[in-house]
């Protein structure tokens, strides 16, 4: 990757120009024209660019100059050239009375994941999707209509909210069609865990769980007042626990998440310790840096300090948590923010279209193996932000890549 920079962000919504015979949302997929499935073939689009027929069926998406075309009752869609990365086999979703698409999966990316619903019972100081209380059950019978239209060889695919359980009978009918129609995925899911506290919950997940699944929970503190803070919400520590042994339990694997911030950063040793005693059954555990966006722009005085002066509490609770056996990352650090001792445990978590590079990278040997940035990260970042000039060959560690299982989409502080 050192040579070319990403500096902003991709774009996966915008205005778009559409001709529809009617105002009705639709999920299309761009399907190849000699490969494609034929199944589903009323969601198919023939996609162009350049004036050539790359992809379809029965609508029509045009990339860069033109203006939507199409046969009298089927769908037009024209987009502008920052939707050039589209290739066969990515879902849309086609809004003609807001004249807006939104990408929904792209079939080449690592790093899709679907928006289950925006509300939540939590209220994170830190959230990057801050919830809002609407009513959007359209997410999830758009979510269970793109689903068998995705590639069955996906990797992976993340599940954000929201708090995707507070629809828990919704909640459980997307965990069976990923089972169904993704078998060999490897399915992540943001929540809060809070529901699980009660075990019929746990056991009724278990009985529908996609194969590969991982839940990944937060938590905060060692200390019930400092997580109940840090999430708005009374009780959430006891259920949480209570949530996580539940899971363990019934066998759903699950990754402990901690955002390191101001108000968390002390207490990283004594949350080690938690954890390596009472939940030691944990698959991995990930100590995260803070996505600049949502709740985090308007409390940033109460939440931002630099990476580099936690770096004591940071280091004494990886050690601990893997001179206990536990699988530990640290994600969303920029290596230059990190004592070389962490480098091993640092792993790129930012979702790809939202990983950017600053200047001050241009020639840094260590860029291929750094995680980089949150596109939002242009209003605050650390002080010791500088190019590496010696190879590091040795000091980031190839053995500690974080595989399919134990895998997360978003290092985002969403949940
Ligand atoms: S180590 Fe620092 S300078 Fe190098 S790529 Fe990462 S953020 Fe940029």
């Amino acid at each position: 990757m050192n040579g070319t920079l990403r500096k902003s962000a991709m774009r996966l919504h915008g205005r778009a120009e559409i001709i529809a015979p009617d105002s009705r949302v639709r999920i299309i997929r761009l399907v190849e024209p000699s490969l494609g499935p034929e199944s589903h073939a009323d969601h198919n689009a023939v996609l162009i660019r350049n004036g050539e027929v790359v992809a379809g069926r029965s609508a029509i998406v045009r990339i860069g100059a033109g203006h939507p075309t199409g046969k009298s009752g089927t769908l037009g869609v024209s987009l502008q050239a920052e939707f050039a990365y589209l290739e066969p086999g990515d879902i849309l979703r086609v809004n003609p009375a807001a004249q807006q698409v939104n990408v929904l999966y792209r079939r080449n990316s690592a790093s899709n994941s679907l928006l289950f619903t925006e509300r939540c019972n939590s209220l994170c100081l830190m959230c990057s999707q801050p919830p809002r209380d609407v009513d959007d059950r359209y997410l999830v019978d758009e979510i269970l209509e793109a689903i068998p239209l995705m590639d069955p060889d996906t990797a992976e695919i993340g599940i954000t909210g929201g708090e995707p359980t507070l629809r828990f009978a919704e909640f459980l009918a997307v965990m069976e069609a990923l089972r169904t129609h993704l078998p060999t995925t490897a399915v992540h899911v943001l929540t809060n865990g809070r529901l699980f506290a009660y075990p019929m919950a746990a056991a009724r997940l278990k009985a529908v769980s996609p194969t590969d699944l991982m839940l990944g929970v937060p938590v905060y503190s060692a200390d019930p007042e400092r997580h109940e803070f840090v999430v708005q919400a009374k009780g959430a520590f006891d259920q949480t626990i209570r949530g996580l042994l539940s899971l363990a339990r019934v066998g759903v694997p699950v990754e402990i998440r901690c955002v390191i911030h101001r108000q968390t950063y002390e207490g990283l040793p004594q949350l080690a310790e938690f954890i390596a005693r009472n939940l030691p059954f944990a698959a991995h555990v990930a100590l995260m840096g803070l996505e600049p966006m949502g709740h985090v722009k308007m409390n940033l005085e109460a939440l931002w300090i630099d990476p580099v002066d936690y770096q004591h509490e940071l280091d004494a609770a990886v050690r601990t948590l893997d001179r206990a056996g536990l699988r530990v990352s640290v994600y969303n650090h920029q290596l230059c923010t990190l004592d070389r001792g962490l480098w091993p445990f640092a792993v790129q978590s930012i979702s790809d279209w939202k990983n950017i590079y600053h200047e001050e990278c241009e020639g840094c040997t260590v860029q291929a193996k750094c995680p980089g940035f949150f596109a939002s990260s242009n209003t605050i970042r650390s002080r010791a932000i500088r190019a590496i000039a010696q190879p590091c060959s040795d000091e980031v560690s190839a053995e500690h890549e974080v595989t399919s299982s134990d895998w997360q989409r978003d290092g985002g502080n969403s949940s």
